[in-house]
């Protein structure tokens, strides 16, 4: 039971019906203020560290302050919204985590002055709606915690989850280089903004806190005999890297491919660099057989790769199901590339016997 019986309409009346371009802007809105503040506790890493004595601080209080800025957002614009979020405020409401809580009021005092350390973690909390509904928005408020830590690559991803697909998705990168000559590894100055809505497209905007100037992204089919350049996560545990080699042998030793060397990132930055075409395909082969993939690790990422024409599946060639709560509980793994190739690198995992 979700309620009690009256709890029903006064729910309804509260949650505004929007339509998909509403729900995008609102999104817009709250990942550009979001990657904002991760910019700014990015430059002040040391500071942070210093105040906590932790190193790991730094991400802690940006994925908080990411998360309180984003629910605010959405809710101010679209009225109360079932928000399923990685994030929860029970550390910070810890007495030793003061310093931490504190710093997190000061991250996000820098969008919302005003705001009360009360409502800060009542704002994170927001997030812990669940995903026993038809539709929710699901938030990952950094991924890729490790790349924020190096100062390279991680995403703020939210996406709006409708029967199980993400219809709608915004994907802050705040270290993607615009200029995609420039190494993934160095941090850019102002990032890369990716806004998708279902069967309507994908756009990118140079610089991850405006959304000004949205330009469409197209991506060609992968030609036969150009060379394949596959990324990967920068974390071994992550994906089995091993496992992406012997595939890209087969692909040249039985197909007469050209293949690279993987690059590798951090985060769903690895969707956005395939939806622009920067790589051809993102490989996530599981490393160890009971993971479950988390929705906020995927929704925004799939939906922006797949609006420029790849293909998005687990690694059995399966679509994404995102309607078994907060896991892609009967999906192994990713595969995300344009069709040919995704064709092809599904058929190199099954004779490969790669998950079984
Ligand atoms: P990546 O940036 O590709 O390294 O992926 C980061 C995400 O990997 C994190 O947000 C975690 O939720 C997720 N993760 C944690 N453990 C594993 C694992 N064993 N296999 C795959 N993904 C994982
Ligand atoms: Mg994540």
């Amino acid at each position: 039971m979700r309620g009690g019986p009256s709890a029903r309409p006064c729910e309804k009346a509260r949650r505004k019906v929007v339509d998909h371009a509403t729900m995008m802007e609102a999104a817009r809105r709250a990942v550009v203020s979001a990657s904002g503040v991760c910019r700014q506790v990015q430059s002040a890493l040391d500071e942070v560290r210093s105040i906590t004595k932790d190193d790991k601080s730094p991400v802690t209080v940006a994925d908080f302050a990411s998360q309180a800025i984003v629910a605010l957002e959405l809710r101010d614009q679209l009225g109360d919204v079932r928000l399923v979020a990685e994030e929860a405020s029970a550390f910070l409401r810890e007495d030793d985590h003061a310093t931490h809580r504190q710093a997190t009021l000061a991250a996000v005092r820098e969008i919302r002055p005003e705001i009360t350390e009360d409502e800060m973690l009542a704002a994170i909390d927001i997030g812990a709606g669940d995903t026993d509904h038809h539709s929710f928005w699901t938030l990952d408020p950094i991924d890729g915690t490790k790349g924020f830590l190096r100062n390279q690559q991680y995403a703020v991803a939210l996406a709006f989850i409708e029967d199980g697909t993400p219809s709608v998705g915004v994907m802050g990168c705040p270290n993607l280089p615009r200029d995609m000559s420039e190494p993934l590894d160095v941090p850019d100055s102002e990032g890369c903004l990716y806004m998708a809505m279902r069967n309507e497209g994908v756009y990118e905007c140079s610089g991850c806190d405006t959304g000004d100037a949205p330009i469409r992204l197209t991506r060609l089919d992968h030609a036969e005999g150009e060379e394949i350049a596959v990324c990967a996560s920068v974390e071994k545990a992550h994906t089995d890297l091993g496992k992406v080699g012997e595939i890209l042998e087969l692909l040249r030793s039985e197909h007469g491919e050209e293949v690279g060397e993987p690059v590798r990132l951090d985060s769903q930055c690895k969707y956005a660099v395939v939806a622009r075409g920067q790589a051809d395909a993102y490989l996530r082969l599981p490393t160890r057989k009971g993971y479950v993939e988390r929705i906020w690790d995927h929704a925004a990422g799939a939906l922006i790769a797949s609006e420029s024409g790849a293909a998005v599946t687990d690694i059995f060639g399966r679509d994404l199901d995102f309607s078994h709560g907060r896991g892609l509980e009967v999906n192994k793994g990713v595969v995300a590339a344009p069709p040919r190739l995704h064709g092809l690198l599904i058929g190199a995992i099954e004779s490969l016997g790669i998950g079984q």
